[in-house]
């Protein structure tokens, strides 16, 4: 790539490590920032460069990616004297792709505006293993010449990338995407639970099950997670309780009912209260085990 844009990237975590070494691998050059050390050493063995704040890590970037976990980290790393908006130069490019709500967005891209700073709301999915394997799907909300100039680098990190609308619609989209997931993982687990009450061997049933219509790329990608009873994140449940009250929260407010969504965020909010938020959202089964009579 010849002269390729300076990237300061925010949230280094199960996500953002592996999205930002991708751009990496694509010829960019990554300055990082996040609140762990280990992950801030393992950018730099990938390549990058480590910055000691928000306000170091913006200051001389072209674009700028923030990947952190809610609204209100959002938030902080972009309002603030050591924020993006005071220290980023007018005229960056600001793709904030963690999952937040759609107004926090809208609210963002205003603000921004008044810097001369773009932004694109792009909040992605396809898990841990999409974003190591840069097959992400990208959902984008903002102008088009924006998602024109982003797209390189979407490229790099994902497979489908669509622009949704205008600021907030990605959000939007991902808001009903958490709201599939969800719903995906609680009939897979239902059916674990089922099919192993009922002396079926598992392995066979979920091979089966995922070359036809019950098939889904939840089942292919959670079906070792289900049959090892492995629960490392991941995407922990402290993230999907979150994007519940994203999704129903949104549909409220548009009139939309979500019957099956409101149920599953119960279950969702029932796990994270029995003290299982830190496991990878596949451990909904554990709720439908407990439910079922079993002690785990
Ligand atoms: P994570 O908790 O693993 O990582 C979040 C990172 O943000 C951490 O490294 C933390 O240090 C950093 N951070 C938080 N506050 C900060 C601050 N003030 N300044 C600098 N860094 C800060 O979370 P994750 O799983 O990578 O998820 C990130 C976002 O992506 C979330 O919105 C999540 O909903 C979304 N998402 C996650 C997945 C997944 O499978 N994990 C999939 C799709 C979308």
């Amino acid at each position: 790539m010849s002269n390729p844009p300076k990237i300061a990237w925010i949230g280094l975590g199960i996500m953002g490590s592996p999205m930002s070494e991708n751009l990496i691998k694509a010829g960019y050059p990554v300055t990082g920032f996040t609140l762990e050390q280990p992950k801030l050493d393992r950018l730099a063995a990938a390549g990058g460069t480590v910055a000691g704040s928000v306000a170091e890590a913006v200051r001389d970037a072209d674009v700028i990616v923030t990947m952190v976990p809610a609204s209100p980290q959002v938030e902080a790393i972009a309002y603030g004297a050591d924020g993006i908006l005071e220290n980023a130069r007018s005229g960056a490019l600001l793709i904030d792709m963690s999952s937040i709500t759609p107004q926090t967005s809208v609210g963002l891209a205003a603000n921004a505006a008044e810097k001369g700073i773009r932004v694109l709301d792009a909040p992605v999915s396809g898990g841990e293993a999409g974003a190591v394997e840069a097959v992400l799907s990208i959902m984008v909300g903002g102008e088009r010449a924006d998602f024109d100039e982003a797209r390189p680098l979407f490229d790099a990190l994902g497979k489908t990338i669509v622009l949704c609308g205008p600021h907030g619609s990605g959000q939007t989209v991902k808001a009903a995407n958490q709201l599939i997931v969800a719903v995906n993982i609680q009939a897979c687990a239902e059916a674990v639970v089922f099919l192993e009450k009922s002396g079926v061997d598992l392995a066979a049933a979920l091979e089966v099950l995922g070359g036809g219509l019950a098939g889904s790329t939840v089942l292919a990608r959670k079906k070792d997670n289900f049959l090892n009873r492995d629960f490392k994140p991941g995407f922990r449940i402290d993230l999907h309780h979150k994007d519940m009250g994203i999704v129903t929260d949104a549909a409220r407010a548009v009139g939309a009912a979500l019957p099956v969504g409101a149920v599953v965020a119960q279950l969702v909010a029932s796990l994270r209260a029995q003290g299982d938020g830190g496991l990878d959202h596949s451990a909904l089964l554990r709720s439908v085990e407990r439910l079922s009579g079993d002690q785990v």
